[in-house]
Formats: structure tokens, sequence, C-alpha cells
């Protein structure tokens, strides 16, 4: 599935610009600066795909990447940027709800959190969303080499307690790593599994 180059389809920062469904989709959703560019591009091995941002908060819109028609990567916005206007917070929450309100296709949303940080209030009000929705949704810890093994691990634990009463969400956590390559078999596979099904 990752072997080879995935294409880019289309951005949508507007609900009448999404693509038509296709394929399987799976978003990858998290706080500006979580590392998600980082995880998406050591995932799919391609640079340019989703480019390290310099200014966080700026690509407020929903980008789709073809995995040779079998499965398509939804990059959501970066949610939770401190920076940006209440009216800017707003729209993103208009894109996303209905963008996952009408999506029959979308069969996961993985949730990055940073390994050091957990949740924050904006990780909290997607996942209201989405237990509102009832859509499938995994927390895929990220940037574990900044953590001690031993840390890591009572995180990964503390993070599950907190989401354990949650309807939609997938009782297992994902601990990747960009940096150090760490995971990304874990994420690749569970990408796979889901675009058999
Ligand atoms: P995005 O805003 O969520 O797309 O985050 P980026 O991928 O742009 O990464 C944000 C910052 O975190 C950058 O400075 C990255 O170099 C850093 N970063 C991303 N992934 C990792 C990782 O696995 N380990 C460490 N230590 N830093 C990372």
């Amino acid at each position: 599935l990752f072997q080879r180059e995935c294409q880019f389809v289309a951005g949508a920062m507007k609900l009448e610009q999404l693509p038509p469904m296709g394929p399987i989709e799976i978003a990858f959703a998290g706080r500006s600066n979580v590392g998600k560019s980082s995880l998406v591009n050591a995932l799919t091995g391609r640079k340019t795909l989703a480019r390290v941002s310099q200014n966080p908060g700026r690509t407020q819109q929903l980008n789709f990447f073809d995995l040779h028609g079998t499965l398509v990567l939804v990059d959501m916005p970066g949610h939770g940027y401190a920076k940006v206007g209440k009216s800017k917070v707003a729209e993103w929450s208009q894109l996303i709800e209905g963008y996952v309100r009408g999506r029959a296709n979308l069969r996961r949303v993985m949730l990055l959190i940073d390994s050091r940080h957990g949740y924050k209030d904006s990780d909290i009000h997607l996942m209201d969303l989405l237990d509102r929705f009832a859509l499938s949704y995994q927390v895929v810890m990220t940037k574990a080499d900044t953590v001690k093994p031993k840390e890591l691990e009572a995180n990964r634990q503390k993070f599950l307690d907190q989401i354990k009463r949650r309807p939609a969400a997938h009782p297992e956590i994902l601990v990747t790593s960009a940096e150090a390559g760490v995971g990304l078999t874990e994420v690749r596979d569970t990408l796979a599994t889901l675009a058999a099904q």
C-alpha cells in the first residue's frame, strides 16, 4: 500500500469542495504542531505530501491523498491553534462536522496526541464530535522519542484510561515517532487492515 507514490486528489476549504466519495478514507487529525505532517510523510515516504508546517494554523483545509485507488488518506486541518480567531475556529468546526457527518466511506479518524502532553480541550472537542456521529477514532501518540520508555508506557496507559468510556474510541493506542521511525509499521498495518475490510 505504501510502496509507491501517493497522489494529491483534492483540497477542500468548504464542504462544496469535497471530492466525490471513492475508496475508504482514513483521516489524520491533531493539534497544530503535534507532528502530523512529519508522521504522514514518514508513513508514505513522501517529503512533499504534507509540508512540515512553518506557519501552524495556516493550512485550514482538508487534503485528500489517494493511495493507489485502495485508500484515501485525509489530512485534516490542525485544530486548537491558540492564535487563530474565533471565526476561524467556527469555520474549522463547520467543515469537520459537515465532512464527518456525510462521509459514509470515512472509516476511522487517527487522532494524533503528543506523547508528552496528552489531550487538550480541542482534542476533547473533536472526540465529543466523533462520539456524537459514532465515527470510529484511534489515538496515535506522536514524538515518542521525547519521552523515556517508562514514562511513555505510563502515559499510554493514562491516555487509554481517559478514553475508556468513550463509545467511538478504538480500544488500542498506537505509539509513534516520525523522527526515530517508531511505530510506523503498526500504523501502516492498521490502515491496510481497514482498507481491506
Ligand atoms: P504538524 O503541525 O502537526 O504538521 O507538525 P509537524 O510535523 O510540522 O511537526 C511539528 C514540530 O515537531 C517540528 O518541529 C518537527 O520537527 C517536530 N516533530 C515532528 N515529529 C517528531 C518526532 O517524532 N520527534 C520529535 N522529537 N520531534 C518531532
